[in-house]
C-alpha cells in the first residue's frame, strides 16, 4: 500500500520519506520537506504531517476521491501531533488547533491557500480562552478561522466578511483591529456565522474532522485554481507535479505583547548584501505582515535606523529571541548553503520556525550572493556559476537611469525591486496586458497587487503600489519576475473608477508617462534618460568563472558597428550572423538596390551593383574594425527581392531617373516579381544562382574590406562567407566557386592573402539530410534554427501567434518552438547534419545562429550535440556565456 502521510517533529525523523533532498522535495513539496528537515536538525518546529504530492495527483486523476487508507493515515498523523502537544483535536477543554498549508515542489509564493486556527468551534473556543487565559485572543482566532475557511474552503464572498469587520470597527469608533476587544470579536463571530449560513445555506461546520477534510480538499483543489495555472505557465511548472498538504500544530503570534510573527531573509534579497533583512509585527498572526493591513516593523536595529522608523525593531523589543532567531539564520544558511527566506512566530517569548526556503532574489542579489558565498568557501566557484539563472541576467543588461539626468521626483516609496522602468500608467492588469500587446511600455499602478494581478505584472515594465512593504505581494512577485517595483508609495492617491492618479497636487491620467526607480523608490514624471550597464564587479567575476568552465564558443548576431561593439564588450568571440539585407535598405542606397532589382538584364544589374559596391565595402570595413582578430560570419543576400520594391509613385520615379528607363516599364517589372509564397520563393542562394553578380559584388566588398583592415591594423578579421538557404550540394558548390574566384581576384589586386572560410546555413530539412555531401563544399555549417523550425514544422513564425499559445497550453509543444528549440524534432535534424557533416569533413565548424542561440535550454542542447559555438543577440551574449557554462557543468554531471 502506498504511504501518503509523512509525520514530522517530535523526533520521528524522516518517517519513511526519501533521504535524498530532491526526492524528498518532489514527494513532500518544498514546504513539507523543509519543515521535516528543520525538525530533524533540532530546530523548534511545531509538529505535524505532510500528505504527499502523489496524493494530489491521484486526487485530481480520480475526480476528488481519496483512497480508504488515507483516512487511517491522517488519523495517525493527528494522533502524532496530539501526542507531542498534549492537546486533543476537538477537545472542548484543551483543543489542538492546526494549520492546513499547501506546498508544491517549486515554491509558488501566495499562489495557493492556507487555513489557520482549524479546530475551533463554539465549544473549543471557550476551551482555548481558558487554557490561554486570554479571551480576546481566543475569539480573535475564531473569527480569523471562520473568515479564512469561508474564503478558502467554502469559497464564499470574501468582501462581505471584510465589510462586516470594517462596520464592526466603525460602529465602535475604532480605527485598527488591535482596538477590538474580546466582546467585539465575539459579536463578529456571530455575524460571520450568519453570513456563512446565508451564503452557504448551511451552518458553519462544527465537527473538527469535517473542517480538516474540507481544508485538505481545498488545498489540493487550489492546485487547479486559475491563478495557480497562470503562475505555472509563466514559470514552466508542470501541472502533474501537484501540491502537498501540510497539517501542523498552530503556534500563536497573536497571544499579546510577548508574541509576534515575522518573515525574514538571511541576506538582502534586493541587493544581496549580507545583512539580516525582514519584517515583523507584535501580536499578529500569519499573513498579517504581508497583508498590508498594519505597517510591519523592521527586524534589525540598523534597518530601522536607516529607514528612520519609530516602532522598535525586534532586535530592540525582543533582544533575546532575536538572538536565537539570528542563530537559526546562520545555521540554516550553512545547512542549505544558500540564502533563506524564513517565516517565524514567537508565542509568549518562545521562537517557532514555520518555513524556510531558498529565497527569491533579484539578479543583482543572485550574483552577489553566489560570488560572496564562493569567496567565503561556502560553495565552489562552479556552484556559484550553476546557481545564477542566466535569463535573470537580462535585468542587469538593460539600461539604468542616468545618474546625471534631470529627475522630476513626484514622491518616494520603498525600493521593492531594483531597476528602472518607464512607461505609460495603467490601473488594472487587463489593461496592462492589452496595452503591452499593442506595443506600449506600461507601468502598472495599484493600491496593492494580489495574485490575480500576475498577468498584468508580467506584462508591465514596472509596478507601482500605494500600499505594502518590502515583503508585500507586489514586492515579492516583482523581484521574482525581475520587474522594477516601487511599493508602499504613501503619497499616491489612486482612483480606479476615474483612472486618475494623484501625487501631491499633480494629477496623472491613464496613458501619462511615469518613470520609477526600483533601486531607490523614486517615482518621477515623464521619461528619464538611461545609460548602458557594464560587466563589472560581481557580474564580471561570475562571467570569468563561467568562461573557465564553458566549452562552447559564444558569438553574436550583429550587423551594425554599434551592436558589434556592445557584443564585444559583453564578451562575444566573433560574429555568428551578420545579415546584409538591412544594409540595402538604407536611404542612401535603396534607389540603387531597386535599380538593380528592376533591371531588365545583367548589364543593368551590374551597373547598379557597381554603385552599391563602395557602400557595402564600407559597411564591412566598419564591422571588421570592431571585430579585428575575430571570425565574422557574413550571410550573403537572403530575403525575397520584392521586399525592396518601391511602393509609391515618387519612389518609382526616383528609380526610373537613376536607371534611365520609364516608370511604366518599372511597374510592370515589379509586377512580374510578385510571388505567391515568397518565403519559399526566389530567395537565399537562389538569388545567387540566378543573379551571380549580386553575390560576386558582396564577396568582393568583403574581401576588399578585409584586406584594407589587414593593411591598416596589421591584424585581419576572419571572414566566414555564408550562403543561405542551401538545399543541395551543387548549389553550394556553385556559390563557393564564385566566392573563391572573387577572393583570388581581390588578393591578386591587393597583393595580400587573408584567411577566410566559405560555408552554409543549414535551414532546410533537405540540407540536414544531405549534410554529408554539402560538407564537401562547405567549411562550416551554421544552423539557422528560425527557418529550420519553420520548414520542419511547416509553421510560419509570423503567423504562429494565433495558435501557438494553445499548442503550449495543451501540451503539444512543451514551449514555443521559436523561443526554445524543439529538441525532439528539429534537434534530430541538427544532430544528423552535425554527424554527417563531420563524417565528410572532420574539422567542420558547427554553430547555431537562430534566435535559439540565446536560449539556455537550446544552448544545453548545443553542448550535448557538440557544436562549436552559439550565436546570440548582443544583449544575450552574457546570458549565453553563463548558460554555456552551466551546460558544460551539467554534461560533466
Ligand atoms: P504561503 O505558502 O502562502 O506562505 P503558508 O502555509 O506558509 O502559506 O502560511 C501562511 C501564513 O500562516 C504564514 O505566515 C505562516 O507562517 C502562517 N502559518 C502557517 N502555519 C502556521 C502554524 N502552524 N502556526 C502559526 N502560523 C502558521
Ligand atoms: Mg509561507
Ligand atoms: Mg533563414
Amino acid at each position: 500500500m502506498t504511504q501518503y502521510v509523512y509525520r514530522f517533529g517530535g523526533g520521528v525523523d524522516a518517517d519513511g520519506a526519501p533521504t535524498d533532498s530532491t526526492e524528498a522535495r518532489n514527494l513532500l513539496g518544498g514546504k513539507g520537506a523543509n519543515l521535516a528537515e528543520m525538525a530533524n536538525i533540532g530546530l523548534p518546529v511545531p509538529p505535524g504531517f505532510t500528505i504527499s504530492t502523489e496524493m494530489c495527483t491521484r486526487f485530481m486523476n480520480e475526480g476528488g476521491v481519496y483512497p480508504d487508507s488515507l483516512t487511517e493515515e491522517v488519523k495517525q498523523g493527528v494522533a502524532h501531533i496530539e501526542k507531542i502537544t498534549g492537546k486533543t483535536f476537538g477537545d472542548a477543554a484543551d483543543p489542538l488547533l492546526v494549520s492546513v498549508r499547501s506546498g508544491a515542489r517549486a515554491s509558488m509564493p501566495g499562489m495557493m491557500d492556507t487555513v489557520l486556527n482549524l479546530g475551533l468551534n463554539d465549544e473549543t473556543v471557550e476551551g482555548l480562552a481558558k487554557t490561554s487565559g486570554d479571551e480576546r485572543f481566543a475569539w480573535d482566532s475564531y473569527r480569523r478561522f471562520i473568515q479564512m475557511y469561508s474564503d478558502v474552503v467554502l469559497q464564499l464572498d470574501h468582501d462581505s466578511f471584510e465589510e462586516a469587520l470594517e462596520i464592526a470597527k466603525e460602529d465602535n469608533g475604532f480605527f485598527t483591529d488591535t482596538e477590538m476587544e474580546s466582546q467585539h470579536w465575539k459579536a463578529l463571530v456571530a455575524e460571520y456565522k450568519g453570513l456563512v449560513e446565508e451564503q452557504w445555506g448551511k451552518p458553519f461546520p462544527q465537527d473538527v474532522n469535517d473542517q480538516l477534510w474540507g481544508a485538505v480538499s481545498a488545498v489540493f483543489g487550489s492546485w487547479q485554481a486559475e491563478r495557480a495555472k497562470v503562475y505555472r505557465r509563466l514559470n514552466d511548472i508542470p501541472a502533474e507535479w501537484g501540491t502537498a498538504v501540510n497539517v501542523q500544530a498552530m503556534v500563536f503570534g497573536n497571544m499579546g505583547e510577548t508574541s509576534a510573527t515575522g518573515v525574514a531573509f538571511t541576506r538582502n534579497p534586493s541587493t544581496g548584501d549580507s545583512a539580516y533583512y525582514g519584517e515583523w509585527l507584535i501580536n499578529a498572526q500569519g499573513e498579517d505582515v504581508v497583508a498590508g493591513i498594519r505597517t510591519p516593523q523592521y527586524l534589525s536595529k540598523a534597518a530601522r535606523e536607516e529607514a528612520n522608523a519609530k516602532p522598535l525593531s525586534m532586535e530592540e523589543a525582543m533582544s533575546e529571541t532575536y538572538g536565537e532567531l539570528t542563530n537559526v539564520f546562520d545555521l540554516l544558511e550553512r545547512h542549505y548553503r544558500d540564502m533563506q527566506d524564513i517565516e517565524f512566530t514567537v508565542e509568549r517569548g518562545k521562537l517557532w520556525m514555520l518555513q524556510t526556503r531558498a529565497g527569491k532574489r533579484t539578479a543583482k542579489a543572485a550574483l552577489k550572493i553566489a560570488v560572496d558565498m564562493a569567496n567565503d568557501g561556502l560553495i565552489t566557484e562552479e556552484e556559484a556559476v550553476a546557481r545564477v539563472d542566466p535569463m535573470a541576467l537580462d535585468q542587469l543588461l538593460h539600461p539604468t537611469l542616468d545618474p546625471d539626468a534631470k529627475r522630476d521626483v513626484l514622491t518616494t516609496g520603498l525600493p521593492a525591486s531594483p531597476g528602472a522602468a518607464c512607461g505609460i500608467i495603467v490601473f488594472d492588469s487587463d489593461t496592462a496586458e492589452h496595452r503591452t500587446e499593442m506595443g506600449d511600455d506600461v507601468i502598472l499602478v495599484r493600491v496593492e497587487t494580489s495574485p490575480e494581478d500576475i498577468h498584468g505584472m508580467h506584462a508591465a515594465k514596472g509596478i507601482l503600489t500605494a500600499r505594502g512593504g518590502m515583503t508585500s505581494h507586489a514586492a515579492v512577485v516583482a523581484r521574482g519576475m525581475g520587474r522594477p517595483c516601487v511599493s508602499g508609495a504613501g503619497g499616491l492617491s489612486i482612483n480606479n473608477e476615474t483612472k486618475l492618479l494623484k501625487i501631491g497636487d499633480r494629477e496623472l491620467k491613464e496613458g501619462d508617462t511615469l518613470t520609477i526607480d526600483g533601486s531607490n523608490g523614486q517615482v518621477m514624471a515623464g521619461r528619464v534618460k538611461t545609460i548602458q550597464p557594464e560587466l563589472v564587479g560581481d557580474f564580471g567575476v561570475l562571467m570569468e568563472w563561467a568562461d573557465k568552465v564553458r566549452r562552447l564558443g559564444v558569438r553574436t548576431n550583429a550587423e551594425t558597428p554599434q551592436d558589434c561593439k556592445v557584443a564585444r564588450d559583453f564578451g562575444a568571440e566573433g560574429i555568428g550572423l551578420c545579415r546584409t539585407e538591412h544594409m540595402f535598405f538604407e536611404t542612401s542606397r535603396i534607389t540603387a538596390v531597386r535599380q538593380m532589382i528592376l533591371a531588365a538584364n545583367e548589364a543593368g544589374r551590374r551597373e547598379a551593383l557597381a554603385k552599391l559596391l563602395p557602400e557595402q565595402r564600407e559597411d564591412f570595413r566598419q564591422i571588421f574594425e570592431v571585430m579585428v582578430g575575430l571570425p565574422v560570419t557574413i550571410r550573403l543576400l537572403d530575403p525575397p527581392l520584392h521586399e525592396f520594391l518601391p511602393h509609391h509613385q515618387s519612389e518609382f520615379e526616383e528609380v526610373a531617373a537613376a536607371a534611365d528607363v520609364g516608370v511604366e516599364t518599372l511597374k510592370q517589372r515589379a509586377n512580374e516579381l510578385h510571388e505567391f509564397n515568397p518565403m519559399l520563393g526566389h530567395r537565399g542562394c537562389r538569388l545567387g544562382v540566378t543573379y551571380p553578380e549580386i553575390y560576386e559584388m558582396q564577396a568582393r566588398a568583403i574581401f576588399e574590406a578585409a584586406c584594407e583592415i589587414a593593411e591598416s591594423s596589421g591584424e585581419a578579421p576572419i571572414p566566414e562567407v555564408m550562403i543561405p538557404l542551401v538545399a543541395t550540394a551543387r548549389e553550394l558548390e556553385l556559390m563557393k566557386d564564385a566566392v573563391d574566384r572573387m577572393a583570388e581576384e581581390v588578393f591578386a589586386e591587393k597583393g595580400r592573402r587573408i584567411e577566410y572560410l566559405v560555408g552554409t546555413m543549414i535551414e532546410l530539412p533537405r540540407a540536414s539530410l544531405m549534410a554529408g555531401k554539402i560538407a564537401e563544399h562547405g567549411e562550416f555549417f551554421s544552423f539557422g534554427t528560425n527557418d529550420l523550425t519553420q520548414t520542419t514544422l511547416g509553421v510560419s513564425r509570423d503567423d504562429a501567434g494565433r495558435f501557438l499559445t494553445q499548442y503550449v497550453d495543451k501540451g503539444i509543444f512543451p514551449r514555443d518552438p521559436f523561443v526554445s528549440l524543439d529538441v525532439e524534432g528539429v534537434g534530430q535534424l541538427i544532430e544528423l547534419a552535425a554527424e554527417r557533416g563531420r563524417a565528410t569533413r572532420g574539422d567542420i565548424k558547427l554553430g547555431i545562429c537562430g534566435e535559439h542561440g540565446g536560449d539556455p535550454a537550446s544552448i544545453a542542447f548545443c553542448e550535448e550535440t557538440g557544436l562549436d559555438y552559439v550565436s546570440a543577440s548582443p544583449y544575450r551574449v552574457p546570458i549565453a556565456r553563463l548558460a554555456a557554462a552551466q551546460a558544460a557543468l551539467a554534461k560533466r554531471g
